[in-house]
């Protein structure tokens, strides 16, 4: 049954339903409605191997409009198990830095949309694959488009690396601004690394964090 019509360059969806069995086929842009249909499809994925053991895929919450996107490697065990990204031990502690910076308020996202490059949990926490990470950045294309952020925070390496392709090790990369579609970009060290690392000096992992998350409300206030 043909799926596609239009140029192969532009291929134009004509049954939606099928995009989750099959990694080849892709998820151009425009695809989704609401972030809800993504999340309805990325529950019913089967495009990598992640989809086979995962209790829920994980997309995203927060403000559907914010300014600020906040992205992620891939859900852990609290993820898993409750859907919602960054509600481990790891996820806590970003939130607390991110109210400390000013970007959230008290019990409020309504600066941030928060999601992970991949949606489904990989076995034991590992790295996801550069499979997988193909796999499922259609969809995080379009949560993207959807939410359509002024700023794309991007959280640890495998973000960095699932959005902008840059292999570059973290500590090279964060705290500098980038231009990615049109957007600011600011990749910042993962919160997991900071649990293990809990020095808070000057210079440390997590003070270095912190003044880039201060960076990062710095230029909303000037684009506000
Ligand atoms: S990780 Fe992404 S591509 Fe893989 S099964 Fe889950 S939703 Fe689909």
């Amino acid at each position: 049954m043909e799926k596609y019509a239009g140029t192969p360059q532009q291929p134009k969806i004509l049954n939606k339903d099928a995009i989750p069995l099959d990694a080849k086929i892709p998820i151009p842009s425009g695809t989704y409605n609401s972030l809800k249909e993504i999340g309805s499809h990325c529950n019913a994925c089967r495009r990598c191997p992640l989809g086979e053991s995962r209790t829920h895929a994980v997309v995203g919450r927060g403000n559907r409009h914010a300014p600020i996107i906040i992205i992620g490697e891939a859900p852990g065990k609290c993820e898993d198990e409750t859907g919602k990204p960054f509600v481990g031990p790891a996820g806590k502690l970003l939130e607390r830095m991110l109210l400390k910076a000013g970007i959230l308020t008290r019990g409020e996202l309504a600066n941030a949309y928060l999601c992970n490059a991949i949606k489904c949990r990989p076995p034991a926490n590992r790295t996801p694959t550069a499979m997988e990470i193909a796999a499922c950045k259609g969809y995080l294309l379009e949560q993207i488009r959807l939410v359509d952020p002024k700023i794309v925070v991007l959280v640890g390496a495998t973000a960095v690396r699932g959005l902008l392709g840059d292999k570059r090790g973290i500590t090279q990369l964060r705290g500098v601004w980038r231009n990615w579609e049109g957007r600011l970009v600011m990749p910042i060290l993962h919160p997991s690394y900071l649990l293990r690392n809990p020095e808070s000096l000057k210079g440390s992992a997590r003070w270095l964090t912190q003044r880039d998350l201060k960076k990062v409300k710095k230029k909303l206030n000037e684009l506000a």
